[in-house]
Formats: structure tokens, sequence, C-alpha cells
């Protein structure tokens, strides 16, 4: 595992910050886990796995502490899948809570056994309203469409999975993909923050010292190909006369093509949608994809329009929506450090270890560990040590998403659902159990169920809010809450 530091007040790292909007005096302590990843089908393996990491380990085995981190705890903990990585991350205004965050996550990234039921709830529950979530949508369903109609062997696989396909990924091929995958050679840890101590984090995560995913090259050396005459022609499905036209683009030109793609739009007839899909194949590009029912005049007016692209250099190297502030500290070091991510090898047999060379083994013995045994039972283990730092005070910010619903309440209408989003406004007295109540696995038995995506306790202006998104429960959900405010009292 490669290790890297930047300490917060550097020169150069507060230069990077420059073009971002975040202040960047205020001092933050930040971690990075990349470990590459690579998509090799539509199964969302890779996915399943991230959510997996936060279900519990063998020294964290409740399956909430990432709900209690992120609403009680001065600190923000995450991690998203992509391009043919997953970043793991925290972000915390604590020096005192990054060695146990960063333990934290460590824990989760080793733990190989989990019992078949928590992948049952976290698959078929949690992960399936996720994915049903967006499938639900109109704009979605175009993409996936042209995603998964395109045969040519230069297509990419969306890392997410489908709801379809999620659904057949078993324990074993979990245990092997990460065997295989999560090995600390193809790990490296970023660091930022004032006089963090290196050593403590070694020994934090002590495993073998080797290169890592992230090698070192002249930053201006990367050879961007536009592979702009790549073009492919697929049948949107076997009933429309539409065609999906698809154009793939190195990442490297992304900028520039989501900048194009306004006066592609106005050149193209009406009935013509074209758009980015952003995640990357294995040689690093993205896809522009045309629906249209003229092919042969639409092509040449896209292609034409394709012309003005240009390459920015690596320091614009693709890493999709992150958290702005982790997102910074990978951009430096692929910036300022002129580190290149080097794309994954693809999955071939004979690449798969034997189980005894296997890191998460070493970890951990073979044998099957019962954890999350009574999980609906259990208050949060990481914050018992830390409990001078668990506040309402560091509940987050409500999710957009429910903003248009929170204005509709009031003490007099309390309970909102819309679809199968809800939302509950947080009377006074109840707020002071709340603390106390959010320890408790009991309050997220609906997320650990895998009843709904997400569900969390959040402000927006001045007042306290419950939330649930994609909740398949959501017609008893008003029953669950009366229940769960006697139990707080
Ligand atoms: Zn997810």
């Amino acid at each position: 595992m490669k290790r890297l530091y930047v300490d917060a007040d550097a020169e150069d790292f507060r230069e990077a910050n420059a073009e971002g909007q975040l202040d960047d005096h205020e001092q933050c302590y930040a971690a990075v886990f990349a470990i590459k990843t690579p998509i090799n089908d539509h199964s969302g393996l890779a996915h399943l796995v991230e959510h997996m990491v936060f279900r519990g380990s063998k020294k964290y085995p409740c399956s909430h502490e990432l709900f209690v981190i992120n609403h009680l705890l001065p600190a923000n903990i995450n991690a998203s899948t992509q391009n043919g990585y997953t970043f793991y991350f925290f972000k915390t205004t604590e020096i005192s809570l990054f060695y146990p965050l960063l333990d934290y996550l460590v824990q989760g990234i080793v733990q190989i056994n989990y019992r078949e039921s928590e992948l049952i709830l976290e698959r078929d529950g949690v992960l399936h309203q996720e994915l049903q979530m967006y499938e639900a949508m109109e704009e979605y369903q175009l993409y996936a469409s042209a995603l998964r109609g395109d045969e040519s062997p230069e297509n990419n696989y969306h890392y997410g999975g489908f709801t379809d396909t999620m659904s057949k990924n078993t324990l074993q091929q979990l245990r092997q993909y990460k065997t295989r995958y999560y090995q600390p050679d193809d790990m490296t840890l970023l660091c930022s923050g004032r006089g963090i101590d290196m050593r403590r984090v070694e020994q934090c995560t002590n495993v073998s010292i080797n290169e890592s995913q992230i090698s070192l090259h002249d930053k201006h050396v990367r050879q961007s190909k536009s592979g702009l005459e790549t073009k492919f022609e697929t049948k949107r499905n076997a009933t429309s006369p539409e065609v999906v036209i698809t154009w793939r683009v190195h990442c490297t030109y992304l900028t520039s093509l989501e900048n194009t793609l306004n006066l592609i739009q106005k050149h193209l007839p009406k009935d013509n949608r074209i758009f980015i899909d952003p995640e990357t194949n294995n040689a690093d590009e993205v896809a522009l994809r045309l629906v249209t029912l003229n092919p042969e005049q639409s092509k040449e007016i896209v292609t034409d329009c394709l012309q003005t692209l240009y390459s920015d250099d690596v320091s614009t190297y693709n890493i999709g929506k992150l958290d702005p502030q982790i997102k910074r500290l990978i951009s430096y070091f692929i910036k300022v450090k002129g580190l290149t991510p080097v794309r994954p090898e693809k999955l071939t047999k004979t690449a798969m270890p034997l189980a005894s060379e296997s890191f998460l083994n070493r970890i951990e013995p073979s044998e099957i560990v019962p954890f999350n045994c009574t999980p609906l039972l259990m208050q949060s283990s990481f914050c018992s040590s830390l409990s001078k730092y668990v506040s309402v005070e560091n509940l987050p910010i409500l999710p957009k998403l429910f903003h248009s619903l929170a204005t509709r309440l009031s003490s007099e209408k309390c309970f909102i659902a819309e679809g199968a989003h809800w939302l509950y406004l947080i009377q006074e007295e109840e707020l002071l159990q709340t603390a106390n109540t959010l320890l408790a696995a009991e309050f997220w038995s609906p997320r650990l169920r895998g009843e709904l995506y997400a569900m969390g306790v959040s402000l927006l202006d001045g007042r306290y809010f419950l939330y649930g998104a994609q909740d398949k429960m959501v017609n008893s959900r008003e029953e669950w809450l009366f229940r769960i405010r006697q139990s707080a009292r």
C-alpha cells in the first residue's frame, strides 16, 4: 500500500485549491483509500462490495456505524465506485477522530466474511431500492437501454449494476472479487491535514508496503488519444425504429465534450437525443450516444461538431462526482505530484490468488466470523470511546430531494409522503432524545433491513427532519414513526 500525505498548509496544496470554492483555511483532516476495482461486466459487483464494507466488520460489528458517524460526529464518511476505482473516504474537523475513522475504514475494507443474510439484505434491499430509484427515471432508461444494447467490444460497463444483474451476485463472487482486487498493492491511501502522524497511519493500516496502482509519471507524458473516429451503431431495441450511435472519446476530452453538447443539440433535428455516458471503458474512454431516426444526417452533424474538441491535460482526469474536499485531495496528487492513475488489469482466470496468498485472509482467519448477531439491539461500539464528540449539533443538512416537502410541513402536519419518499418534522421535545436514539441500531432498522435506500435525521432552517428515500414500506412508515417515538420516551 502506498501512503501519501500532504500538509493542509503546504503552499502547493493551497494553490491547488484556488479553483475550488472551499475555504482552504478551514482545518480539515481527510483520508482517501483509492482501490483499483475493475468493472468486468454489468453485475455491479464492485458496487455491492463497496456497500458491504460499511455493513460491519469483526472489530466494529454494528451495521449502522456509518450512519452514526455521519449524523453525530463532526465527520463525514462515504465511498464511491467509478472509473475502475472505489474511493473510500472521510473528513473530520477533529484530529482525534482521524485515526479511529481510519481504523474503522480499514476494518471494513479487510473484512471478507459476511453472513449470507446480511448480503441479501443489502443486495436485495438497499441496493435494489437504490437501483430501482434510478431505473424509474425516464432519462436513465434511455441511457441504460443504449448502454445495454451496445454489444461492441469497446463498450463500457455500468459500475452500479442494474436491478436484474445485481440480484445475481453471490456471496462467493463477492469474496472472490475482494480477494482478487482488495490487495494492498492495489491500494493507495491519501491523507491531508495539519500534523498527521504518518507512522501512526502506517500502524493503523499495517499491511505490506509495495508499489500501488498510482505510479509516478511525468504529468505531461501521458498521451491522450481522441478516439473520435470510433463509432458504433446499434438498434435501441427490437421494436423501436430508433438507432443508437456511439462515439468513444478519451476522458481527458470530457470537459470539452460537455461544453460542446449544447451546440451539438442545437444543430440536431428536434427528435434526436444526445447524451454523455461518463463511465469509462477499459481504455479510459467515455461514450457519447446519439439516439436518432435518421442516422446518416445526424451522424454527420455530430462528427462535424466534434472536430472542435480539445483535450485537457491529465489534471482533469475523470474522477467523477465526489465530495469537493476529497476530490481536491485526489486532484492534488494527480496534478501537483504528477501521479497518474493506471488502468487496472482486466480479470483473467489465472490472476486469482490462492486464498492463502490473500491479504484479506491473512488479516482475517478463514472461518466464518459471526458478527451482526443481534444487530437491532446494539449501540454503536465505534462511538463508545468517542462520546465526548457525539452531539446532535453535528447533524447534516437535509438533502435537496426533500426541500420542497419540508416547506409543506408544520406542527399541525408533521408527516408527508410523496411517491416512495417521506419526511417527518421532529417536534422539540422529541429532539432531546435524538442523540441516544440515533446511537441504537433499532432506529436504523428500516435501512438495515433494506426496506429503503436512505434515511436520516437532518436540519433545515432551524427545523429537524427525519427522512426516508425510496421506501418500499412507505405506506406503513407513519406507524413505524409512532412506535419509534414511543420507545424513545
Ligand atoms: Zn450505492
